[in-house]
């Protein structure tokens, strides 16, 4: 047959982390197959249209900053844009972005289609071609055999998959897709932990059928912000609102109502689902003193009057879904275009994962996303590019790289995983991060970009923006600090105005800066010429408002790597360690950590143990 079969590395599944796997090994110069179900549904959003939010956009932009698609595609598909905590310090703030899924879908297609040494072909991976105990390819649904030097498994929510409307089921990897059965049976022969998840999804309601004025409109923010380092205004399509309504006692009986007929209530489903994106029936049950939701009316895009009613995902059966949803103020004559479900599908524990998302069991074999028990477009796609990127490094000979959790959060989510497993859908919150103000969204491109550029992930034209960027930041940083104001001027007398202090001497511009009160904006224009770009003018600005405490938290990494290098023996019999919480020892004694920094990382082990546990260590030597 003269079509190539053989490459050096294939990804499958064609959805948020397969798409961001292939794209990774293909700009690294492998030569890389994405196979998948179908092209059509390449970079799908199964469930809301929105990218970003807290924690998540972080991701976004980690993932942008090594050259990745999702917030290129988000800025050509984004029909609203918000920044999230935008009061808050820099570090829990977060873009969030609306986006019409036609728009989005289509904008990662091109970019997938335009990609060197990435070949795209329609079709359901069956089983893996094994080399030994070492994946080595891939065998089609058609019994095409394709072979390569690593394989990166993205199936999503796919992997078994059952739907569920109330107390009917089908087979399904979300709705209109087909699951993935054999490919699910042959893992499943494997050694890998098994376990079930579930997600789930709310009905759409046809926005003609809607009275909005009885809604809360909420408009995007203006500025309008970008989500993509390389992004601009220019990129996106026409801006809309949002509105918000909330459900009420009346819509709560209904649902209860239902119970008796919900799959999750009457055991039918297993899975456990998204503590954090719960049910509407879940809620009800949960919080039971709350008479009243919100429910975000979020458009599913320009072209269409579907919208994604956001706080209602349900498994309800449809005459329940149908009240529940018409008992909701705006939504009295709602006509429903398509039902909620939930789904339940097959995860692989992480435990039995490598900090690379190699599999411990058999190697040359990369898992990202959903199937790692993640939940999220953006927890999938950092994933997959991690795993495309070490997938290809492998293929290349070359040595592993993952961040650590000081760098970025694609390193906090790895490690968590890995680390400390799960046992419901895991998603990302700023919170998951220790070194917060180190890694906030607007700096992911100084944290990243130059390793992404020297593993062969950043192109010229992201590398060049970068590097100007770059020296933009220290060139405007040694002119605020070179640039003196003198008492008794008329600059003198704006910045008195502004703090309401009288300056006694004179100041520079970056001294000034550190004041509370005052802004990089009220500074800049007061002698000399201010940057004109808003990223470099934010991030001087926050650099030099921050200082004290990003150094406190860089001293604090640097603490941490000493205690990377602390290895803990393996024969450490924890009962010893004297003033040690027996709740501690016996966590530290079920996972024997290899390092005193991955002791610190077990959930529960506190600061003072570690404390304990090193003076222990020294006593020892
Ligand atoms: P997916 O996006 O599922 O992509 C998997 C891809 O693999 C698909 O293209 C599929 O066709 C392909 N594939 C699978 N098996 C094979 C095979 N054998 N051969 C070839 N191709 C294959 N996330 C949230 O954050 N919040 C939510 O509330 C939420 N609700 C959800 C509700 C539903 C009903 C569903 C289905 C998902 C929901 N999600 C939610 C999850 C979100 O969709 C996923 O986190 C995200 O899509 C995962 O990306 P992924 O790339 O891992 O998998």
């Amino acid at each position: 047959m003269d079509y190539p079969t053989r490459f050096d590395v294939i990804v499958i599944g064609g959805g948020h982390a397969g798409t961001e796997a292939a794209l990774a090994s293909a700009r690294m110069g492998c030569q890389t197959l994405l196979l998948t179900h179908n092209i059509e549904t390449l970079g799908q959003m199964s469930c809301n249209p929105a990218i970003g939010g807290i924690g998540k956009s972080h991701l976004v932009k980690e993932i942008d900053a090594l050259g990745g698609a999702m917030a290129l595609a988000t800025d050509k598909g984004g029909i609203q844009f918000r920044v999230l905590n935008s009061r808050k310090g820099p570090a829990v703030r977060a873009t969030r972005a609306q986006a019409d899924r036609i728009l989005y879908k289509a904008a990662i297609r091109t970019i997938l289609e335009n990609q060197e040494n990435l070949t795209i072909f329609q079709q359901a991976a069956d089983d893996l071609i094994m080399d030994g105990d070492k994946a080595a390819g891939v065998v089609t649904s058609s019994g095409i055999r394709f072979h390569s030097a690593t394989v990166v498994l993205t199936a999503g929510t796919f992997l078994g998959g059952v739907i569920h409307i109330g107390l009917e089921t089908q087979s399904g990897g979300r709705a209109g897709d087909p699951p993935s059965i054999t490919l699910a049976n042959r893992l499943r022969e494997m050694p890998f932990r098994v376990g079930r998840l579930k997600t789930g999804t709310p009905p759409r309601i046809d926005a003609k059928s809607v009275d909005f004025s009885k809604m809360e409109a909420q408009p995007g923010d203006s500025p309008t912000p970008v989500m993509s380092f390389m992004g601009s205004l220019d990129d996106h399509p026409e801006q809309i609102c949002c509105y918000i309504t909330h459900t009420n006692e009346r819509t709560h009986d209904i649902i209860r109502s239902g119970l008796d007929r919900s799959p999750m209530y009457t055991g039918v489903i297993e899975g456990v689902g998204p503590r954090y994106c719960p049910s509407i029936e879940d809620k009800i049950h949960r919080f039971s003193d709350k008479d009243s939701h919100q429910v975000f009316i979020e458009p599913e895009g320009l072209t269409t009057h579907e919208l994604y009613p956001n706080g209602i995902s349900t498994s309800l059966p449809f005459d329940i879904q149908l009240e529940l949803v018409r008992s909701i103020r705006g939504m009295e004559n709602a006509h429903i275009m398509r039902p909620g479900y939930a789904i339940e599908y097959d995860f692989f524990n992480p435990q039995d994962l490598k900090h690379t998302l190699e599999t411990k069991f058999v190697p040359n074999l990369y898992f990202a996303g959903q199937i790692n028990g993640t939940t999220g477009y953006e927890e999938a796609g950092a994933q997959g590019l991690l795993a495309g990127l070490n997938a290809g490094l492998r293929a290349q000979g070359k040595d592993a790289w993952y961040p650590r959790r000081d760098e970025a959060y694609i390193g906090v989510m790895v490690d968590d995983l890995i680390t400390h497993g799960t046992s419901e859908p895991y998603r990302m919150f700023t919170s998951r991060a220790e070194y917060r103000l180190i890694l906030r969204e607007d700096n992911a491109d100084l944290r990243l970009t130059e390793k992404g550029r020297e593993l062969g992930l950043v192109d010229d034209l992201r590398w060049a923006a970068f590097s100007a960027k770059k020296e933009q930041i220290e060139q405007e940083t040694s002119r605020l600090s070179g640039t003196w104001i003198q008492p008794k001027t008329e600059q003198a007398a704006a910045v008195e105005a502004k703090t309401g202090q009288p300056m006694t001497r004179e100041y520079n511009l970056l001294d000034l800066l550190k004041r509370p009160e005052l802004e990089y904006d009220d500074l800049a224009s007061l002698k000399g010429e201010p940057v004109d770009n808003p990223q470099v003018a934010d991030q001087v600005q926050i650099q030099v408002k921050y200082a004290g405490y990003i150094s406190r938290q860089q001293d604090d990494i640097e603490k941490l790597r000493r205690h990377e290098d602390t290895e803990l023996p393996t024969d450490l019999d924890y009962d010893s360690i004297e003033g040690m919480s027996k709740e501690i020892r016996q966590k530290l004694s079920e996972s024997r950590p290899e390092t005193l920094a991955a002791a610190s990382r077990i959930s529960g082990v506190t600061p003072a143990a570690v404390s304990l546990l090193l003076i222990h260590l020294k006593k020892r030597a």
